[in-house]
C-alpha cells in the first residue's frame, strides 16, 4: 500500500510539474522517482470520482511526502475515491474507556493526494441505540466535569452517548445531523478532502469515546454535528474548551485545547462568510467527552436548535460554511 501511495504521489508530482509554473519542489520528486515507478504511474488509468470498496487494513496513510499542496481545481489528474470500514482498535489510546464500539466508521480517500491527504472526520451526532444504558468516564483521569451539559458539573460519568433532542415535527436530532453529515461529506470530497464518516445510517454502535478514538487515529480534525435543544433558532456556535485551569491542565486537553478553539473559530468564520446567523460570539464553553479525549483538533458544532430550519437548502449552506472554515483552518491554497 505504501508503495502504491508513493506512486500516486509521484505521478501527481510529475504531471503537475509539466502543467504548472511553480515546479521547483515538484521537480525534486521526479528526480527521486525510479524509472519503473514512472512507467507504472504514467500508464495507470483511474476513474474520475468513482468510489470503490477497498479491502485494505486500517493503517493510516496520510502522507507527508508531497511538500506541495495539490488543488483539485487545478489538476487534470483523474481521481478515484476508495472507501474502507474502520473499526476501533483495542490498542489505540483511550480505546479501553469506550463501552460501545462494535460498529465501524467509513473512510473515503482520494487516490490523488489532494491537500497532502488531509482527512476530516464528520461525526453525525447521536444515533447509537443503547447509548443511555451504559456510562463512561467524562475524563480519562476520572476527574469530575467542570461544566454542565447533558450531564451536570461534578459528575465523573455520563451516558456513553445520549439520544439527542427532537424537532417539533418529530424529526430526531440524529436524523437531522445525518442528512447534514451526508451533504458535508459530498462537499468535502468534491473539494479534495478525504472524509472519515462516523455514521452514515440511522445507527452506528460507536459511543462518544469510540468515535473520538477512531477520529484521533484516522483523521486530521474532528467535527461533530449537533442541534441544540433550545427552540429560538439562536444561531450556530461551537463548544469551546472551558477556561478552567484544572481542565486545561488535564491531558490530552492540555496539549490540544488551543487547536480545538482555533478550529472552532475558523469554522464560525466560514459560517459567517456564508451569511449564516451566529449565536453570541460563536462559542459556548463546555466540558465534553469528545474534547476530553481528543488528540486532534476537535469541535462539537451546534448548527442550530429545535427552532431552526433543517431543509436541504439550509443544510447545504451549513455544509458550505464547514468547508470554508476548514479551508481557512488548513490554509488551502497557501504555498
Ligand atoms: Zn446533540
Amino acid at each position: 500500500m505504501i508503495k502504491k501511495c508513493l506512486l500516486i504521489i509521484t505521478a501527481v508530482a510529475l504531471l503537475t510539474a509539466c502543467g504548472q509554473n511553480n515546479s521547483a519542489e515538484k521537480t525534486t520528486h521526479s528526480v527521486e522517482t525510479p524509472t519503473e515507478a514512472r512507467t507504472e504511474a504514467s500508464t495507470e488509468t483511474m476513474t474520475n470520482n468513482k468510489i470503490t470498496e477497498a479491502t485494505t487494513g486500517t493503517d493510516r496513510e496520510i502522507s507527508t511526502e508531497a511538500s506541495t499542496q495539490i488543488n483539485p481545481e487545478e489538476t487534470s489528474q483523474e481521481d478515484e475515491i476508495t472507501s474502507e470500514k474502520i473499526s476501533m482498535e483495542s490498542s489505540w489510546k483511550y480505546a479501553e474507556y469506550s463501552a460501545i464500539h462494535s460498529g465501524s466508521a467509513t473512510l473515503y480517500r482520494h487516490k490523488v493526494n489532494f491537500w497532502n491527504g488531509v482527512t476530516v472526520c464528520v461525526n453525525a451526532g447521536h444515533g447509537t441505540k443503547g447509548g443511555e444504558s451504559v456510562k463512561t468516564l467524562c475524563h480519562p483521569d476520572g476527574s469530575p466535569k467542570v461544566t454542565g451539559g447533558t450531564t451536570s458539573a461534578g459528575a465523573t460519568k455520563s451516558y456513553a452517548i445520549s439520544s439527542g433532542m427532537s424537532f417539533p415535527d418529530g424529526t430526531s436530532e440524529a436524523e437531522a445531523t445525518l442528512s447534514l453529515a451526508m451533504l458535508t461529506k459530498e462537499k468535502l470530497l468534491e473539494a479534495g478532502y478525504n472524509v472519515l464518516m462516523i455514521r452514515e445510517d440511522e445507527d452506528v454502535q460507536l459511543d462518544n469515546i469510540a468515535r473520538t478514538v477512531v477520529a484521533n487515529n484516522m483523521a486530521d480534525c474532528h467535527i461533530a454535528l449537533h442541534y441544540d435543544s433550545t427552540e429560538n433558532d439562536k444561531g450556530v456556535f461551537y463548544m469551546s474548551v472551558p477556561d478552567v485551569n484544572r481542565y486545561r491542565e488535564m491531558e490530552p486537553v492540555k496539549d490540544h485545547w488551543k487547536e480545538h478553539n482555533t478550529l472552532g473559530n475558523a469554522v464560525i468564520d466560514g459560517m459567517k462568510a456564508e451569511g449564516i446567523n451566529i449565536f453570541s460570539d460563536g462559542d459556548m464553553e463546555m466540558d465534553l467527552t469528545q474534547t476530553s479525549f481528543s488528540t486532534i483538533p476537535s469541535i462539537d458544532l451546534e448548527v442550530g436548535d429545535a427552532g431552526s430550519d433543517i431543509s436541504e437548502g439550509t443544510q447545504m449552506k451549513l455544509a458550505e460554511g464547514v468547508l470554508k472554515g476548514l479551508d481557512k483552518y488548513f490554509k488551502k491554497g497557501a504555498k
